[in-house]
């Protein structure tokens, strides 16, 4: 049965505490009932892996990974790329080089609920393993999102086809 593991990197410094990993667990399980959808095919069940590390996890251990940092000037994508741009008011971003791709998420500014987090990166997740950038995403609404690049749920089908194509063609190297 064909796997997807999504690993979760939390970069944003927050004090551990109990409320922290509370709500980390509520955006995990609202992203495990995103992918589900998006990556469930009638044919074939695939297995949806998901956890939070706290730091780089080892190369080869996973299949994507999507970085949770501060805010956009935490940029941890602009630490191995300097000249990347992302737009003042995104709420995530993913670059995709030659031969890496990374995917953020930025806890401010601060969204009200554990499930808009988890679209974010949902949404960051599509652009990283479909290897398509902001142009060629954006504006095929559903979680591909709108033209202005924000994510809406539910998930459509063009979506589920766009992941499905992306996953057969295989996953790009992550920054880990
Ligand atoms: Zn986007």
């Amino acid at each position: 049965m064909p796997q997807i593991t999504v690993t979760l990197v939390d970069r944003t410094g927050a004090a551990a505490s109990a409320s922290h990993e509370s709500f980390k667990m509520g955006i995990m399980q609202e992203l495990v009932k995103i992918l589900d959808d998006l990556i469930h095919s009638d044919s074939e069940a695939t297995v949806i892996n998901t956890r939070w590390v706290n730091q780089s996890p080892a190369s080869g251990d996973q299949d994507v990974v999507i970085h949770w940092v501060p805010d956009r000037d935490q940029s941890y994508l602009r630490k191995k790329w300097p000249s990347v741009q992302i737009a003042q008011n995104a709420s995530g971003h993913t670059y995709i080089d030659k031969d890496m791709t990374g995917s953020e998420f930025y806890r401010r500014p601060r969204l009200q609920t554990p499930e808009a987090y988890a679209k974010i990166a949902a949404h960051e997740a599509m652009h990283n393993i479909t290897r398509l950038g902001n142009q060629k995403l954006h504006g095929q609404r559903g979680l591909a999102g709108d033209g202005a690049g924000t994510p809406h749920l539910p998930v459509t089908d063009n979506d589920k086809t766009l992941v499905q194509a992306g996953m057969q063609s295989g996953l790009p190297n992550q920054l880990l």
